[in-house]
């Protein structure tokens, strides 16, 4: 479902990443985490080219992007579609309902009625227990709600991927539970997910595999379990230790 191949992002002087390899099978959720700084934000807004990746080439769903020439807009537009990406601040319309907010998207960017839109918008904030939270203003919602509302509008385009940007990092501690059922209860559906997280509960319970990276580089990938019980890598080892 993705392959990202030899991806590097520069900033200025700064190689932040410096040859990521990286598959992931359709269905699966993998959980990415590493040290503050290491490029895990970085290589998620690569995959939804938010950031243009210096080189290298990234496929998601039969659709692929080669870095190393000049990449068409058109085609950035289409690729983009193909993610949905949930940020850690959640980056709703302040002035637009919850309602509004999910109905956005399909409708700017997909040229969906507003009718068909509703209807699938109500569907969704359903789907996540919002069902009576949509007339709501973001300013009235919890910072869990809202960000519940955050993956409903990325799910309202229908991606092949969803891409979480620690979802939960600005939520009070109370709050997180509900946000990690939601994106449970999307793993068990089968969505193909990549999700950078401090959340090792969520990474121990809900990934298929689990990707350690550290200063731009993957340094281990394993299942749960076994890089968990068992790092191999030494860079691993301290940086489990160091945060549980
Ligand atoms: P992580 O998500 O692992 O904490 P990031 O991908 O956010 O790491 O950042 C990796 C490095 O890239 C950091 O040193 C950060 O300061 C730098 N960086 C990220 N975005 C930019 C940017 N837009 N311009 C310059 N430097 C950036």
């Amino acid at each position: 479902m993705i392959k990202i191949n030899g991806l590097y992002k520069q900033f200025d002087q700064l190689q932040v990443l410096k040859g990521i390899d990286l598959e992931v099978e359709k269905g699966k959720v993998v959980v990415v985490i590493g040290p503050s700084g290491s490029g895990k934000t970085t290589m998620l807004r690569c995959l939804n080219v938010l950031e243009t990746p210096t080189k290298g080439v990234i496929s998601i769903s039969g659709q692929s992007l080669d870095f190393s020439k000049a990449v068409p807009k058109k085609d950035i537009a289409s690729f983009r579609r193909l993610t949905g990406m949930v940020f850690q601040s959640y980056n709703l319309f302040p002035h637009k309902t919850a309602l509004e907010n999910v109905m956005e998207g399909p409708i700017v960017v997909k040229g969906v009625n507003k009718e068909t839109a509703r209807k699938k918008a109500e569907i969704l904030l359903e789907k996540v227990g919002l069902a009576d939270k949509q007339d709501y203003y973001p300013a009235q919602l919890s910072g869990g709600q809202q960000q519940r509302v955050g993956i409903a509008r990325a799910l309202a385009m229908e991606p092949e991927v969803m891409l979480f940007d620690e979802p939960t990092s600005a939520l009070d501690p109370e709050l997180v539970g509900e946000v990690l059922k939601v994106m449970k209860d999307l793993a068990a559906e089968g969505m193909t997910m990549i999700v950078v997280t401090h959340e090792m509960r969520f990474a121990r319970e809900a990934a298929d595999e689990v990707i350690f990276m550290d200063q731009g580089v993957v340094v281990e990938r394993n299942k749960p379990d076994e890089i968990f019980t068992n790092p191999k890598e030494e860079r691993t080892r301290k940086f489990l230790n160091m945060i549980q």
